[in-house]
């Protein structure tokens, strides 16, 4: 059965609707077709002689034989369950167009069904013709349409009662008895909505409703008109469900503008909200507050990602309660993070606000069974009439936690003019850096290691300076630390490898026997090409194998033993030798050393340049050198003193000011017979 209606009117009362099967008797005497459908089985029960007609059946029994399921549409199906739950509902009535299809051919017919309610207590519905349809086909179209659409129409009076409600709206709203203000979630939308209808006559916008099935978000369109009927004024609502629509798209906007990891806002919600804040002018007087987690690669290093990923969700927690509701907070990326604080800038609240999150930042974070504790450096600016850019204000804020890092990390340090221009010579610094990698401009320096025994030089250290064009040599101190931030550092330390073994190959063919140290920076250890360099270098012709000696830091040695072991044994199995640089300033975990395969512990210059005092600890690293088989060579020695102190101690390596170029090997022994003649005579001038 397939079926169109048009209702023209709904909701015609004082109908009788507790009847059972016998009230059919007079029907069966009409002259207009009257039948009962049962819903539940979809068979006509009872159809007097006019129903068959229509129907084109040549009994009631035969009629009744049908099954109308085999052509109904799941639509209509669900149609006429939306009659059923009406009739049982509410008394209601409804005159409406139908089109059925009687041995398959269309004929349209005005019917008016009633609830009927049946011996073993179902509803089912009463039809009763009323008339033949005089609508044009395109009307009859536009009826089915209607009829099984899915977005609500309903129109209620000004007034507010209802006067229609499609069968989709009545589903959706559990019936069509319901007055305009209840069909909203927030009751004072439909006052607003009718305020912009009485001007402009329509409006359209996303709303929430209340159906059945709880509140859903529609897409709301509401016009001005009258009703067809009684001419009063009226207003048409057509709603259609974009409940999924608009939970996805919240969701992919929440993913968009929050951070995974901390569900903070992020970057790019940051963005925008201050583009958002310069446009309506609310940046006049806000406050940035950039901030780092101190050291957080060693947190990553030492204990792992998952505990450094605790660390920054607990940090963001903290700092979210440590902070005002309209405080806006993102984290940008890595351990960086963003505070904005609306209003005119008030410089002693916004410290305290910053202490606050501090001491709370400061309380130790629980990883499984570790305890973590994190302090973060801050830097704070503000906008002001000059700076009225977030990105300058910004800048500004991580120029200022810049200078917190140098000056020790766990500090706040406000923003003042001065600042930006060791920024600026930082900048410079950056971009002849990367020019002077380009082309090449550095060259290695050797210092000698001395034999305390003989007097002769066992070995040397290269010792890598820039030499600029316009500034002359420079000194590693100077550019070091700029390169590793800047990844310079794998370019240049590959070029201090090519050049180093390039002069110890030349060496060799000279016929000399020398060790030579070449540094290699924590970055460059980590860089997987860095293997792959050593091995390539290692294969060249007249290497020099177990002469070339790789000067690493503690901090290099830090992290999964096993994996450090194996790499540094990969190194070894090359041909290199392994020594610890600046030995004793770092967090090497002494139980892991014996595993090593290193072949010297350089003691750092500090404890050389305050002996006697640091005696027990030079002392203490001798011991142990001796322990793991490794040499010891002390850095730095600069007095008569210090030098008497390590030869009385069995030390019989040193390394310190001699000769800073590189000169030829018959020059360094006379230079460090000199040296040692001119070291019992007090103090060596640089
Ligand atoms: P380092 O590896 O500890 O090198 C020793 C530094 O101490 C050298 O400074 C050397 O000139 C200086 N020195 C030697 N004897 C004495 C002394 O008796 N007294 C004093 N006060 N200083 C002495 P330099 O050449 O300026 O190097 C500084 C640092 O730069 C090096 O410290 C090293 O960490 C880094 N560096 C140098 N060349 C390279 C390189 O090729 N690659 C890497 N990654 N770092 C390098
Ligand atoms: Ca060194
Ligand atoms: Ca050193």
């Amino acid at each position: 059965m397939k079926l169109a209606r048009i209702a023209s009117k709904t909701a015609s009362t004082g109908q009788v609707h507790e009847r059972h099967d016998d009230g059919f008797d007079l029907a069966y005497r009409l002259e207009t077709a009257v039948w009962i459908f049962d819903i539940d089985n979809a068979r006509v029960l009872k159809a007097n002689a006019a129903a068959c007609g229509l129907w084109m059946a040549g009994s009631e029994q035969e009629l009744a034989a049908r099954d109308m399921r085999t052509d109904m549409s799941p639509t209509v199906a669900q149609r006429l369950r939306q009659y059923q739950s009406d009739f049982i509902e509410s008394d209601a009535a409804f005159n409406e167009l139908w089109t059925i299809y009687p041995n398959g051919l269309p004929r349209s017919v005005m019917v008016v069904y009633r609830g009927h309610r049946l011996a073993d207590g179902r509803m089912a519905m009463k039809c009763e013709v009323v008339g033949e349809s005089v609508d044009s086909a395109q009307n009859l179209r536009s009826a089915e349409a209607l009829l099984h659409t899915d977005v609500m129409i309903m129109l209620f009076s000004r007034e507010g009662p209802s006067l229609y409600f499609n069968p989709a709206a009545r589903r959706f709203c559990g019936g069509s008895e319901i007055a305009a203000i209840d069909v909203f979630e927030i009751p004072a939308d439909l006052d607003a909505i009718v305020e912009v209808v009485e001007t402009q006559g329509e409006h359209r916008g996303l709303y929430r409703l209340s159906t059945v099935s709880g509140s859903g978000w529609f897409d709301l369109s509401v016009k001005g008109c009258s009703d067809a009927a009684t001419g009063e004024p009226a207003l048409l609502l057509t709603a259609i469900d974009v409940s999924e629509l608009k939970e996805a798209r919240d969701t992919a906007r929440h993913l968009a503008n929050r951070d995974q990891l901390t569900n903070l806002h992020n970057r790019s919600y940051l963005q925008s909200h201050l583009d958002w804040m310069e446009e309506t002018n609310a940046a006049t007087g806000a406050t940035v507050i950039v901030f780092d987690v101190d050291r957080f690669k060693q947190i990553n290093d030492r204990h792992g990602h998952n505990a450094g990923d605790t660390v920054l969700r607990q940090i963001a927690m903290r700092t979210r309660a440590a902070l005002e509701p309209d405080d806006l907070l993102a984290r940008l990326g890595g351990d960086e993070f963003v505070i904005i604080l609306p209003g005119p800038h008030d410089p002693v609240a916004a410290t305290r606000r910053v202490e606050r999150v501090r001491r709370a930042v400061a309380v130790p974070i629980s990883h499984g069974e570790i305890r973590l504790e994190a302090t973060i450096s801050v830097g704070m600016s503000h906008i002001t009439k000059t700076s009225t850019q977030f990105t300058k204000v910004i800048r500004e804020a991580d120029i200022a936690l810049y200078h917190s890092k140098n000056a020790g990390r766990d500090q706040l340090t406000v923003f003042d003019a001065d600042m930006s221009k060791a920024v600026d010579e930082r900048e410079k610094l950056e971009i002849a850096l990367k020019s002077a990698v380009l082309n090449e401009e550095f060259v290695l320096h050797y210092q000698p290691r001395l034999d305390l025994g003989s007097g002769q030089i066992t070995g040397l250290e290269g010792l890598v300076r820039w030499d600029n064009p316009q500034a002359g040599l420079v000194s590693p101190d100077d550019f070091i630390t700029v390169c590793e931030e800047t990844g310079l550092i794998d370019e240049l330390g590959r070029m201090v490898l090519e050049m180093g073994c390039a002069q110890a190959i030349a060496w060799r063919r000279q016929g000399l026997s020398l060790t030579l140290s070449l540094n290699v920076s924590p970055r460059q250890f980590a860089d997987d090409e860095f293997l792959r360099c050593l091995d390539d270098l290692a294969r060249q012709d007249g290497f020099p194998k177990g002469q070339i000696e790789l000067e690493v830091t503690e901090n290099v040695l830090i992290g999964d033993p096993l994996q450090i072991a194996e790499k540094l044994r990969r190194i070894v199995d090359m041909g290199y030798l392994i020594a610890i640089d600046d030995f004793g300033t770092g967090y090497s975990n002494l139980s892991y050393i014996s595993q090593f395969p290193l072949h010297c512990l350089k003691i750092d210059r500090s404890f050389i340049s305050q002996l006697p005092t640091s005696g027990p600890i030079v002392q203490l690293i001798l011991t142990l050198g001796q322990q793991i088989g490794a040499k010891v060579v002390s850095e730095g020695v600069e007095t008569a003193e210090q030098l008497q102190w390590l030869a009385d101690r069995q030390c019989t390596e040193i390394q310190g000011f001699t000769s800073p170029d590189p000169c030829p090997p018959p020059i360094w022994t006379h230079f460090c017979k000199a040296f040692l003649r001119r070291i019992a005579h007090g103090r060596v001038e640089n």
